[in-house]
């Protein structure tokens, strides 16, 4: 007789997690999935290339309503877990109980609303699910549309550039000296945003948001700054950051913090509760990428099928899915005493080549025009390679000596041992 699971939040994570458990062990588990949202999992990363007109939703979709049937998954969709009772091993949700023997929690992220006059005013938006997308897209039918992204960061920019790609006329407000201020220095932050100059997109840095003003009809009208500048738009979006979806872990009494806290099997201060996704935190770490998010996963799948697996985290890449902007950044690229700089800059072909080192080892990598060597560089920074011997050509990547023949035994050695990470990592960036 299979045990019965449920999970609450049918997001990338426990889409994942479903396809190990089911790989593994059809017969484990009788899983219940409840969805807040209408639908099952989709990959929400690709929702900017349907933003921008690259893709359909249906191109995104990852388990559709045949998948769910083939393996027996009841589905609760459209339908938000109200609370749990860890006693009685029940979940509430808003049509009705159902009892488990293993409970996950996979409630995600929500977007953060900056809490400025005018925040809840209808036409303003996150970027955060389908609806949201769909609302941008609409947009981009209206003739002379007008938007403001709030939030230079990656989310705000593929919003943007998706949104200016429909033909809407967009303005993106940023608070910090340079967009992208957290995965890339000054220069590169530069180019990005003279490439995106050049699609129509505004850009505003050091910019501060003060209230947001309504029209007649109580939509949206305008973004007010604090020097005095009105921006008018038909929809604001707000791309600020995202904070983890915690209420009901919390409301079961669960140990919670940022986060779910979870030990290295995902396993919640409940025993028979367990967490993962962007709603967890792991040794005083939360997540907002989705490579980390499968690692858990697998790790989560061996668990609950009474394996052992342990989650350890890995150094993260960033890459921007906005077509013909070309970004990677990996790793430590802060400036320091401790540390030194390579930098390659072609003003011509607008390349950026930052390496950042300390103690002979790669710590930071930021290209911005000429990405292909990023894997190659994150695989030195994860590895710890000692890159004395490279220095002197580092920089150019394996391009310029593309047999690695003067590279030392332990680069190329840990570059096979790496190899198996380096798919996961291009998928959470496709
Ligand atoms: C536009 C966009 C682009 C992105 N691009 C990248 C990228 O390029 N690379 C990358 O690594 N990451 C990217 N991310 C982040 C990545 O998508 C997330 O890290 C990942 O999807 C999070 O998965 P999750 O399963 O933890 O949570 P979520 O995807 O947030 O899923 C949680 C689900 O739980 C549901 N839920 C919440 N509470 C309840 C409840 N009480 N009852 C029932 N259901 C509930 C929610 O409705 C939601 O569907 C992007 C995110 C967005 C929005």
């Amino acid at each position: 007789m299979p045990q019965k699971l449920v999970i609450i939040g049918a997001g990338m994570a426990p889409g994942r997690l479903l396809d190990h458990l089911i790989a593994a062990d059809p017969q484990a588990y009788d899983v219940t999935l409840f969805n807040a949202e209408k639908r099952g999992t989709y990959n929400r990363l690709m929702l900017s290339p349907v933003l921008s007109g690259e893709k359909t939703y249906a191109d995104i979709v990852t388990h559709d309503d045949a998948w769910y049937v083939k393996h027996g998954v009841t589905c609760r969709f459209e339908e938000r877990v109200l609370s749990i009772d860890p006693m009685a091993k029940m979940v509430v949700g808003e049509k009705g109980s159902v009892a488990y023997d293993k409970l996950v929690i996979a409630t995600g992220s929500t977007p953060f609303m900056i809490p400025i006059p005018g925040h809840d005013l209808p036409g303003v938006i996150a970027y955060r699910d389908l609806e949201d997308t769909e609302a941008m897209i609409a947009l981009g039918r209206k003739p002379d549309a007008r938007a403001v992204v709030i939030g230079g960061g990656v989310l705000g920019l593929e919003a943007a550039a998706g949104m200016a790609a429909r033909g809407v006329n967009v303005t993106v407000v940023h608070n910090a000296g340079h967009i992208m201020n957290r995965q890339l220095d000054a220069p590169a932050g530069g180019l990005l945003r003279a490439d995106l100059e050049a699609r129509g997109i505004q850009v505003l840095c050091n910019a501060a948001s003060t209230q947001i003003v309504a029209g007649i009809d109580g939509r949206v009208r305008a973004l007010q700054l604090a020097d005095g500048t009105e921006l008018a738009c038909d929809l604001l979006v707000m791309a600020v950051g995202i904070k983890p979806n915690v209420s009901v872990a919390k409301d079961a009494g669960l140990e919670v913090n940022k986060g779910v806290v979870v030990d290295d099997r995902m396993q919640t201060s409940n025993p028979n509760i367990f967490s993962l996704g962007e709603c967890v935190e792991h040794k005083d770490a939360l997540f907002g990428l989705v490579a980390p998010l499968y690692d858990q996963a697998e790790v989560l799948a061996k668990t609950l099928l009474g394996q052992s697996a342990q989650f350890v985290p890995k150094e993260l890449t960033t890459k921007l899915k906005v077509t013909g902007c070309d970004l990677f950044s990996a790793g430590d690229f802060e400036d320091g005493d401790d540390r030194e700089s390579i930098v390659f800059h072609d003003k011509i072909r607008r390349v950026y080549k930052r390496l950042v080192i300390k103690k002979n080892k790669l710590i930071g990598a930021v290209l911005y025009g000429e990405t292909a060597d990023g894997v190659w560089f994150y695989n030195h920074i994860t590895a710890g390679t000692n890159v004395a011997s490279l220095r002197d050509q580092l920089i150019f990547g394996p391009a310029f000596d593309a047999d690695h023949t003067q590279l030392p035994q332990s680069a190329i050695t840990s570059d096979i041992a790496r190899a198996a990470s380096i798919p996961m990592i291009q998928e959470s960036l496709q």
